[in-house]
């Protein structure tokens, strides 16, 4: 990372992002063609090892393209606050983001399809939600085993735009 005073490396820090986003842009490669889709999420955090479930309809191109090329990026950010400046190389976003690398599959175990969605709603929702077979039968469910991930923070400008120069 090129501001390294942006990286956040404290695990409880990257836990509540990881809680406030709620939204993760999928990125997959096809054939070389890059196809950005995005996707609520459900996550589990042990020690350094991060997975994401994600849930869709059963039919549609996100599962073509993985079945061809597993390898994922993704990309979420929360607490975006745009500011002002004085000229237009003072504005800007403050925000908290999360990005990395790994690997997609589907899951196809009925009680590991109930155990992701889960997960997924728990972290949508804060609440425990149960499921059973029939309701997991019209759902596909994607595991993404992260490989590596890094997490970054832009505060807000300490001073107010009308002092920026
Ligand atoms: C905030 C947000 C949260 C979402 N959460 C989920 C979720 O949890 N699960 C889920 O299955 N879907 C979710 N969606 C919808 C998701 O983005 C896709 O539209 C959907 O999953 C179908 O993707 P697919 O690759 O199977 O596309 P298909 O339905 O097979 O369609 C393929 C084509 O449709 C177009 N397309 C697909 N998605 C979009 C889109 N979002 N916007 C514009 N054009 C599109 C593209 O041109 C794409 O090439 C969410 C969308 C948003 C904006």
């Amino acid at each position: 990372m090129r501001k390294r005073e942006r990286e956040i490396t404290d695990p409880a820090e990257i836990r509540s992002i990881l809680e406030r986003c709620k939204i993760l842009h999928l990125g997959l490669s096809d054939d070389g063609q890059p196809y950005v889709v995005p996707l609520n999420y459900g996550y589990t955090l042990d020690d350094a090892a991060l997975t994401f479930y994600l849930h869709g309809a059963t039919e549609g191109y996100k599962y073509e393209v993985i079945q061809k090329n597993p390898k994922v990026s993704f990309a979420m950010e929360c607490d975006t606050i745009p500011f002002e400046g004085k000229a237009a190389c003072q504005y800007g976003m403050s925000y908290r983001s999360l990005m990395g690398k790994g690997r997609a599959e589907l899951v196809t175990d009925a009680i590991e399809k109930q155990a992701a969605l889960s997960v997924l709603m728990k972290t949508q929702t804060g609440k425990d939600f149960t499921f059973n077979d029939k309701l997991v039968s019209i759902v596909n469910i994607i595991k993404i085993s992260v490989d590596s991930y890094s997490a970054k923070k832009r505060p807000l400008p300490q001073t107010p735009a009308t002092e920026r120069e």
